[in-house]
């Protein structure tokens, strides 16, 4: 009895056991590519500004909003 998964990046079946060490990838190319997408979303978020901007000392407007 094998347990197989599918590869999520190309959808390829994959056994789940010592044999596929890249697991639930197919291989390590499968691994890369989806670390790398995930790395792109996360650098792709809108409203995140690149420089956060400095604090003015003795501007006191925002702690007054909360
Ligand atoms: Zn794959």
């Amino acid at each position: 009895m094998s347990i197989t998964v599918s590869c999520p990046t190309c959808q390829t079946e994959v056994e789940w056991s010592e044999n596929s060490p890249n697991r639930p990838f197919c291989s390590e190319r499968c691994k890369l590519i989806d670390l790398g997408e995930w790395a792109n979303e996360e650098k792709s978020i809108p409203g995140e500004p690149a420089v956060i901007p400095e604090q003015e000392p003795g501007n006191d407007d925002h702690y007054g909003q909360s």
